[in-house]
């Protein structure tokens, strides 16, 4: 049975889901380059439907996710069936593959068993699954664990010189996200390096030329 207390937190991670997805749309491509970028992979979405082989794109799949802690699966938008979306890093004679997981049970595999006292290598080790998506969902482990009221800081090793080349790219608050700084730390040391910001005008214009 669910309780109420779980009801309610299950309701809010679904609203605070929705905002952060809506605010991704025209920069998930950004997004995926970044979380790259800042831990040193190339992991991307990708799922294929059993049924009508159909391919959603990353941004369809993280739609399609339920708000379920124990169902990572994905909605084909073609026939409607569910099925398991992954995270692929594609090298030149390897590639890895591991499970893309919803926000929810991204949320409910770390709030349990103490998992914040663990540093992220050793929940990679535990479950690479689960740190790959949180990091596309959340941004770091940091916002993750923050969102399940756990406190957890592991400052990302040189992280401006990872995201500098995103400055004016992508929006502050996504960077910011990223390497678990503020949207203001952001945007001052931007305005230092005389590097204007982003905005959808500008994401326009490129688009348009
Ligand atoms: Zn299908």
């Amino acid at each position: 049975m669910i309780g109420i207390g779980h009801a309610i937190r299950h309701k809010q991670a679904h609203v605070r889901k929705i905002s952060r997805s809506q605010r991704l749309e025209c920069q998930l491509d950004l997004l995926i380059e970044i979380t790259n970028a800042v831990h040193g992979d190339h992991f991307t979405p990708i799922g294929e439907c059993p049924k009508c082989r159909h391919t959603p794109a990353p941004i369809v799949i993280m739609r399609g996710f339920l708000d379920n802690s124990y169902d990572t699966t994905t909605v084909c938008p073609n026939c409607g069936d569910r099925f398991q979306a992954y995270l692929i890093a594609r090298g030149d004679f390897s590639s890895t593959r591991v499970q893309f997981w919803c926000p929810q049970q991204v949320l409910h595999w770390l709030g349990q068993e103490k998992r914040s006292d663990r540093t992220p290598d050793e929940l990679m080790v535990e479950n690479i699954s689960v740190v790959r998506s949180a990091l596309l969902h959340f941004g770091t482990l940091e916002n993750a664990f923050r969102k399940i009221g756990n406190i957890y800081v592991h400052q990302i090793d040189d992280w401006k010189a990872k995201v500098q080349p995103f400055l004016g790219r992508a929006s502050d608050r996504v960077i910011g996200e990223c390497v678990g700084v503020t949207e203001h730390v952001i945007r001052t040391w931007r305005r230092k390096l005389r590097i204007t910001g982003y905005s959808k005008q500008n994401e326009a214009i490129r688009i348009g030329g």
